[in-house]
C-alpha cells in the first residue's frame, strides 16, 4: 500500500501530541495523530495543573476547552493539622501569573484535547499503535490499525 503523506505525524494523542497537532493544523499543516487507545482509561496521575501552566493553557488557546471538559479552579493550597488549616497559599494572589491551579480528570483532559485537534483539522486515528519510526530518507511511521500494518 502506498504511504499516505503528512507534514507532521504525532505519535500519541496525549497532552503534548494533541496540543501540537491542534496548533499546527490551525496554521495549515496537514497533521496526522496516531493514538493507540480507542478510549482513554484512568491512569495514576496528579491531575493538577500548576498556576504557571494554567497561564500556558490560556496562551495555547486550550483553557476554555479544559473548562468546558470539567476543569475546576483550585485557588488555595491548604496545609492542615488534623482538621485545622495551619497555612494557606493563595495561588491567584501569590503566583507570578496570578492564575489558579486547574484540576481535571485525566481521561477527560485527553479526550477534550484530541477532539480539539480533530476539530482544528488534524486527522485522528484511534486504535493505531505505532511500531516503527524510520528517519532515513523520507521519514516513515508504521502503525498497526485494526490488525493491519499501515505506513504513513
Ligand atoms: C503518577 C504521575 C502523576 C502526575 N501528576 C501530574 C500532575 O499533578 N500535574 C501535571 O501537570 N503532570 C503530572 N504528571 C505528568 C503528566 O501526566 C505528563 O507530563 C503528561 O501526561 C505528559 O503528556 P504526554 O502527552 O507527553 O504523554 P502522555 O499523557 O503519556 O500521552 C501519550 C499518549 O501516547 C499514546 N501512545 C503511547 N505509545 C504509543 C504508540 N506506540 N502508538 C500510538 N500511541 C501511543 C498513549 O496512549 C497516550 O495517549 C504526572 C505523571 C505521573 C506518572
Amino acid at each position: 500500500m502506498a504511504a499516505q503523506t503528512y507534514d507532521i505525524i504525532t505519535v500519541g494523542g496525549g497532552i503534548a501530541g494533541s496540543i501540537l497537532a491542534r496548533a499546527m493544523a490551525q496554521h495549515g499543516a496537514k497533521v496526522l495523530v496516531l493514538e493507540s487507545a480507542t478510549s482513554f482509561r484512568d491512569r495514576v496521575r496528579g491531575e493538577a495543573i500548576a498556576p504557571w501552566s494554567t497561564k500556558e493553557t490560556m496562551e495555547m488557546g486550550v483553557y476554555d476547552i479544559l473548562m468546558a471538559a470539567g476543569a475546576n479552579h483550585l485557588q488555595y493550597w491548604n496545609e492542615y493539622h488534623g482538621t485545622e488549616v495551619m497555612d494557606r497559599l493563595d495561588f491567584v494572589a501569590n503566583s507570578v501569573p496570578q492564575t489558579p491551579m486547574l484540576a481535571i480528570y485525566h481521561p477527560d483532559l485527553q479526550e477534550a484535547l484530541i477532539n480539539a485537534a480533530a476539530d482544528a483539522g488534524a486527522e485522528v486515528r484511534r486504535g493505531a499503535r505505532v511500531s516503527d519510526i524510520n528517519l532515513s530518507g523520507i521519514p516513515t511511521v508504521t502503525a498497526n490499525l485494526d490488525g493491519q500494518s499501515a505506513e504513513f
